[in-house]
C-alpha cells in the first residue's frame, strides 16, 4: 500500500474491529484507483464512541464506518443525519464536511437496494408486497429503503413482535407488522422475502420458514453474509425462485463514504467479489 503525507484518512469505528470487512473492500478500491489515501481500523471503546467520532475534525480525517456496537452512538453523536438514519436511529457513515460538521447516514438501505437490482434487474419496487424477517438495525434500514423506494406494503415479522410493532409504528405504512407465528401465511402474494435476521448465520440456529405459499415470480434475499449461500437461499433456489446473496450489500453500501471520502464511486468488481466471498468463506461469523 503506498500513501504520503497528503493521504487522505478514512476508517472504520467498532469495538471490536478485527472481524469487520471494511478495511479489505476500500482499501482494495484505493489500490485499484491508485488514490493517495488510506482506510484504517479504529477499535474504539464503546464508552468513547462520542469523543473518537468528535475528534475526526481535528485529525484531519474525512470520516469513518461505523459499525457495532457504535451505530446508535454515532446517530447522537453527528451534527446531522441522512433520512434513513433518522428513521433506522443509527449510522454507519460518519464524513467530517468542510465547516468541520459531522454529517451521518445509513448506507444499508442503498446497498441493499444497489444488490438487489444487481441480482434481479426485473425487479421493481411496485412489482407487489414485501416481507422483511427481523425487525433488528438491518431490518429497520431494509423498511425505510423499501418504503422510500415505493413498495407498496412491507410486511415485518419478527421473533419479538413488540420490535415488530414498534417499528411499523414509527415508520408509518406501508410498513406493517405481522405475527413471527404467521410469517408462512404472510409470504402469499409477495414478490419479495429478505431475511434480516441473524437466523442462518454459521453458528446460528437455521432459518425455518416453509416456503410454500411463496410465489415463484418472488425474489427472495438473505442478507446474512457467512455463509453466502445460507439455508433459505438453497430452499428458494430448489424450488425456482431468483435469489440475492448478502455480499451485494455488503459492497454497496461502502460505497458512499467512499465516493465522500476519496472522490470516487467505485462499482465493486469481479475480484473484489472473489477476495470477500473467499475470505467469508473461511472467517467466523
Ligand atoms: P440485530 O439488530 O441484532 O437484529 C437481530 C435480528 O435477528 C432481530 O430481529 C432478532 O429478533 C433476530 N433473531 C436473533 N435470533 C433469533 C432467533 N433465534 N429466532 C428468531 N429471530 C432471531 O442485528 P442486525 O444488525 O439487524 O443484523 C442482522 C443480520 O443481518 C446479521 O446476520 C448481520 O450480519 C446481517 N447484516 C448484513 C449486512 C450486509 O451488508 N449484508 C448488513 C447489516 C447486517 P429479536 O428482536 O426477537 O431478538
Amino acid at each position: 500500500m503506498n500513501f504520503t503525507g497528503a493521504a487522505a484518512i478514512a476508517g472504520v469505528m467498532g469495538w471490536p474491529v478485527g472481524h469487520s470487512r471494511s478495511p479489505a473492500i476500500h482499501n482494495y478500491w484505493l489500490r485499484k484507483f491508485g488514490i493517495d489515501g488510506v482506510y484504517i481500523p479504529f477499535a474504539v471503546r464503546p464508552e468513547r464512541t462520542r469523543e473518537a467520532i468528535h475528534a475526526l475534525p481535528s485529525l484531519g480525517i474525512r470520516g469513518t464506518n461505523v459499525t457495532l456496537p457504535h451505530k446508535e452512538a454515532a446517530f447522537e453523536s453527528v451534527d446531522e443525519t441522512d433520512s434513513v438514519a433518522a428513521r433506522v436511529k443509527a449510522v454507519n457513515t460518519v464524513t467530517v464536511r468542510e465547516d468541520g460538521s459531522l454529517y451521518g447516514q445509513n448506507t444499508d438501505a442503498f446497498g441493499f437496494l444497489e444488490a438487489l437490482k444487481e441480482g434481479c434487474p426485473g425487479w421493481r419496487s411496485d412489482d407487489g408486497p414485501a416481507v422483511i424477517l427481523g425487525a433488528g438495525g438491518a431490518a429497520r434500514a431494509l423498511a425505510a429503503g423499501l418504503q422510500d423506494a415505493g413498495v407498496p406494503d412491507i410486511r415485518v415479522a419478527n421473533r419479538t413482535s413488540a420490535r415488530a410493532q414498534a417499528l411499523a409504528g414509527e415508520f408509518g405504512p406501508p410498513v406493517r407488522a405481522v405475527r413471527w407465528t404467521e410469517r408462512e401465511d404472510a409470504l402469499a402474494g409477495s414478490a419479495l422475502l429478505v431475511n434480516a435476521t441473524s437466523l442462518g448465520m454459521r453458528g446460528k440456529d437455521d432459518l425455518e420458514v416453509r416456503l410454500d405459499a411463496l410465489p415463484a415470480a418472488a425474489v427472495v434475499c438473505d442478507i446474512v453474509y457467512t455463509p453466502l449461500r445460507t439455508g433459505l437461499l438453497r430452499n428458494a433456489e430448489s424450488r425456482g425462485n431468483r435469489t440475492v446473496d448478502g455480499l451485494g450489500m455488503l459492497l454497496h453500501q461502502a460505497r458512499p463514504g467512499f465516493a465522500a471520502w476519496f472522490g470516487r464511486d467505485p462499482s465493486p468488481d469481479q475480484a473484489l467479489r472473489d477476495l470477500l466471498a473467499t475470505g467469508l468463506k473461511t472467517e467466523p461469523s
